[in-house]
């Protein structure tokens, strides 16, 4: 929006930065718009849940509560729930370190998709928002809005996380319709 006024562009794909080819990327995975490597494909939940149970040698792919307790496994003597989790900690002694490697790929293909957006329209703000927000703790958010800034040719645009919870995108089509 610009302005209060939605700009559409010719294919009323204006605004929709899930599908350039994301940065250094060049695995060939193919995106659900026919296209190999776009940023939607490397900057997914379901991309890193799938990655994440590929390197560790799974049948199944992992869930986000899954992955969570995976990356989060042995802190603050915090007790594993997930008896699949559990089996694969105490199987692997890598495991975790497997998955926080895949994790940390993940949130670098998520910073430079932010500071590509941020380089192309200049904003003034962006907004996170969606499960991921479950995911990523504030640390983890805080050294993302800095590589964010480091990335970007604009140094000012601010990323804040949404307050709206997973309906923001519903809230705010409702907004723009009433
Ligand atoms: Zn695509």
């Amino acid at each position: 929006m610009v302005d209060g006024k939605i700009i559409e562009g010719t294919n009323g794909a204006s605004g929709e930065f899930g599908h350039q080819p994301a940065r250094g990327k060049s695995e060939g995975k193919l995106c659900g718009c026919g296209n190999k490597d776009c940023i939607e494909v490397h900057t997914s939940m379901s991309y890193l849940f799938k990655a994440i149970s590929e390197n560790l040698g799974l049948d199944c792919k992992l869930n986000g509560f899954q992955v969570k307790e995976l990356l989060r496994a042995g802190e603050e003597n915090k007790e594993v729930e997930d008896m699949l989790v559990k089996e694969i900690v105490q199987s692997n002694p890598n495991a975790k370190e497997i998955a926080l490697s895949r994790y940390n790929e993940w949130l670098d293909n998520i910073a430079n998709a932010f500071a590509d957006v941020a380089s192309g329209i200049d904003p003034k703000l962006m907004i996170m928002f969606g499960s991921i927000l479950h995911l990523i703790t504030e640390g983890e958010f805080e050294v993302l809005v800095r590589k964010v800034k480091e990335r970007s040719f604009s140094k000012k645009a601010e990323i804040r996380k949404s307050t709206l919870g997973s309906m923001a995108g519903a809230i705010g089509a409702a907004l723009l319709d009433s």
